[in-house]
């Protein structure tokens, strides 16, 4: 087995995250999402096994070949760039953690009228500002936020942030603080059901649950470094 610890790693992980929710006394839930990009299907299996039943992917060509490998019963997430050639694979997906310009939204709203049910996503948010990074600004969402509303074709249960790599702890606060900010602003304009904040990742997922994360996106603490 390739993964021999997991169960163990994931436990340890649950009680850190348990004490971060009560440092940060927002009270949430967190779920974690096991990130296992790069990794072959053993991955998927191995956290399956784990007790973990939510699986992210940054790309679609790989989650799709991995969903139909791996035959388990997870739930699969997409975190990472849609293309919109791509909307039509969407409903494959339970969450899409990012939709990211105003033009994929009008396609997977497309996407989701088409299919007769409305796709879960999340917005995401691109607090820092930094070019590398896809997403709205905060105030590009406040405007674009009331177009959103009006999407039958999209449920739109939250935001997603990606924190600058290896940042300072003052900046990542202010990262996740952001996103936090922005999921008010959604519900300000009508988008109820945005109550998911999916924020923190292997390095900074304990300040993102002490702020407020109800989604954390676990890769290389669970599996070890991507080759
Ligand atoms: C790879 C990836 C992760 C996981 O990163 P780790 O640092 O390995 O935990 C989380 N979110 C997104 C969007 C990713 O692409």
């Amino acid at each position: 087995m390739r993964f021999p610890d997991l169960a163990d790693r994931v436990s340890a992980i649950r009680s850190r995250i348990d004490e971060a929710i009560v440092r940060g006394g927002h009270g949430q839930r967190v779920e974690m999402i096991a990130i296992t990009k790069t990794h072959g299907v053993d991955a998927v299996r191995a956290a399956y096994e784990a007790g973990l039943r939510k699986v992210g992917e940054n790309r679609v060509q790989e989650a799709l070949s991995k969903m139909d490998e791996a035959d388990v019963d997870v739930e699969w997430h997409l975190v990472g760039h849609l293309q919109r050639n791509k909307a039509k694979f969407a409903k494959r997906f339970a969450l899409i953690h990012s939709l990211d310009t105003p033009r994929l939204a009008d396609a997977l709203n497309e996407a989701g009228l088409a299919e007769g049910s409305p796709l879960r996503v999340l917005v995401q948010v691109n607090v820092s500002g930094e070019e590398s990074k896809g997403g709205f600004s905060a105030s590009d969402l406040t405007s674009f936020a009331p177009s959103l509303a009006a999407m039958s074709g999209l449920d739109v249960v939250g935001v997603m942030t990606m924190a600058p790599y290896g940042a300072r702890e003052d900046v990542l606060r202010a990262t996740f603080g952001g996103a936090r900010e922005a999921r008010e602003a959604l519900q300000h304009a009508g988008l109820t059901r945005a109550c998911e904040l999916s924020m923190g990742m292997s390095d900074d997922f304990e300040i993102a649950v002490e702020e407020g994360a109800t989604m954390v996106r676990l890769g290389t603490i669970l599996f070890g470094a991507r080759t």
